[in-house]
């Protein structure tokens, strides 16, 4: 196949369920007016918003402007292209859990096998399978048909063993798109070319050479009107599950041996299984449970996790996780991986720091320090090599300098949002960013002892100030094989 042939899109209905939420009016909507912008798109395509508020189309497409003009940037909202863009909505308003309601869709979509069919199902997890059921009774279901679901899949190991065995029933593996956007982000994939388009790195990404990772997704948001989900979900199924378990897949898997999706998704399971277990009471010295009390964040007062509105009175769930995970291969062996994420932190910021050994012996006044590696991913997307350098006068002194790779002068093209990505990779049938059921249930299998071991041990999550950088505990967690947190040495 050739490169031009594999970027093709042939004419396609994105059938968008949940078209009137969160995601799709902030960022999916957005992602494909992109697109359309920059004429990727064929001549003949549609997107069926469908949703149960009563409107009409032309009532969605006003909404949809009115959020398109505040999440498109400026410079990339042209008026003529939006007037042939909106020619290819249509809306329907359709409870999808009344089946006697798929009607309208049904003939919207006609008898057009050949046609690509992507169901996106942008709507809460508890619809999944039941429009997934829907669809299959109304007939919809094609050869050329596929599913994307969003995160998350189940909240445990048998529940999304429940929710693929649905799929299953109606949707072929290969059919499946189970999204993680994080891979869709330009510095992940820039990390793939970094570790697999380079002969540098390769000889260097292993325990001989690398003492220890650290992966941070760092939210300065608390949980907002989130807290009646987040209550029942916590930091570790939220975030660590999905989110940093990929990027320590990405980071850690064995170059595959083409870019084929089943050549890749077969090394990141390969990761997944090879995690050593944290179980009993392991959980006490490799993991950090923290929640947010009161605290400034970005100059204004933040109430306790415990006051927001729908977080249960003594709620123990954890907004912040941080853990020390090992893998077990010989390329891997001894060196942690750090993870952790948390919510009303100092920062905004997702971020992988490579720390490399030292040197051995330093001939310079200086202290020796180990080199960095640092892929940033929020709240730009940035990747710098920080090694030493002698400064400037008389004197033979090392300093740190970054080698940064800018992206934005490097190319001469607008940053894709992770969607766009996503969606033309849907679109054209390339399943390599997106999770196989294999990898989420691997990744299941690692979290679940931790959360049946922290209700075993009754682990309370630890108290941090909002606006700091988590519980005290966590320093503690890297103290002994790290030179501390990022955020420490920065
Ligand atoms: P949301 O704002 O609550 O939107 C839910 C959508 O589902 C609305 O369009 C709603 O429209 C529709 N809906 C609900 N019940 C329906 C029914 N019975 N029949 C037809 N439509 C129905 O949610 P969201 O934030 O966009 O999130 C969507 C999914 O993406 C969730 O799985 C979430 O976990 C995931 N996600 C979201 C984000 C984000 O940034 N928002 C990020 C990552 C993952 P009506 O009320 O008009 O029916």
């Amino acid at each position: 196949m050739s490169n031009s042939e594999r970027f093709q899109l042939h004419p396609f209905d994105l059938v968008l369920f949940g078209g009137t939420g969160d995601l799709a009016m902030r960022k999916l909507l957005p992602a494909m007016y992109y697109r359309h912008n920059e004429a990727q798109l064929p001549d003949d395509w549609r997107i069926l918003a469908v949703a149960r508020s009563e409107m009409s189309s032309a009532e969605f497409i006003a909404a949809m402007e009115e959020a398109a003009r505040r999440y498109i940037q400026d410079d990339e909202f042209h008026e003529d292209t939006w007037a042939t863009f909106i020619q290819h909505v249509e809306y329907f308003p359709i409870d999808i859990t009344d089946q006697s309601k798929y009607e309208g869709l049904s003939k919207a979509l006609g008898d057009w096998p050949e046609r690509v069919r992507v169901f996106y199902l942008s709507t809460a997890p508890g619809l999944f399978t039941r429009i997934c059921q829907g669809v299959a009774d109304a007939g919809l279901v094609t050869e050329n048909s596929r599913v994307a679901l969003e995160k998350p899949l189940g909240r445990d190991y048998d529940s999304a063993v429940a929710i693929n065995d649905q799929l299953a029933e109606v949707f072929n593996e290969s059919q499946i798109y189970r999204i993680d956007h994080y891979l869709g982000k330009e510095t992940v994939q820039n990390l793939m070319a970094l570790r697999f388009g380079n002969s540098l790195f390769e000889p260097l990404w292993r325990r001989e050479h690398i003492s220890d990772v650290q992966i941070t997704i760092a939210e300065q948001l608390g949980v907002e009107s989130r807290a009646g989900y987040y209550d029942h979900t916590g930091a570790l199924r939220d975030m660590v599950q999905n989110h940093l378990l990929q990027l320590l897949v990405i980071l850690a898997m064995e170059p595959p041996v083409s870019i084929h999706p089943d050549a890749v998704r077969d090394e990141k399971i390969k990761v997944l299984r090879s995690l050593q277990p944290i179980t009993g009471r392991d959980v006490l010295t490799n993991t950090v449970r923290g929640q947010y009390r009161e605290g400034i964040v970005n100059g204004q007062p933040v109430k306790a996790y415990l006051e927001s509105e729908g977080v249960a009175e003594r709620s123990k769930n954890e907004t912040y996780v941080a853990i020390k995970a090992e893998i077990n291969s010989w390329r891997w062996q001894g060196v942690p991986f750090f993870l952790r994420t948390g919510k009303s932190l100092a920062e905004r910021r997702t971020e992988i720091v490579i720390n490399f050994r030292g040197i051995p012996h330093s001939i310079f006044d200086t202290p020796a320090a180990p080199n960095r590696l640092i892929i940033r991913l929020q709240p730009e997307e940035i990747i710098k090599l920080q090694i030493f350098a002698k400064g400037r006068g008389d004197e033979m002194r090392l300093s740190p300098v970054n080698l940064d790779l800018d992206f934005d002068e490097a190319f001469d093209k607008r940053q894709m949002i992770a969607y766009e990505r996503l969606l033309m990779d849907m679109i054209r049938g390339n399943q390599t960013l997106f999770n196989h059921r294999d990898e989420v249930t691997a990744a299941w299998q690692w979290i679940d002892p931790i959360i049946a071991a922290w209700e075993n041990y009754e682990v309370e999550p630890a108290p941090y100030s909002a606006g700091s950088w988590g519980p005290a505990a966590a320093s503690a967690l890297v103290a002994k094989e790290s030179c501390g947190w990022a955020e420490e040495y920065f």
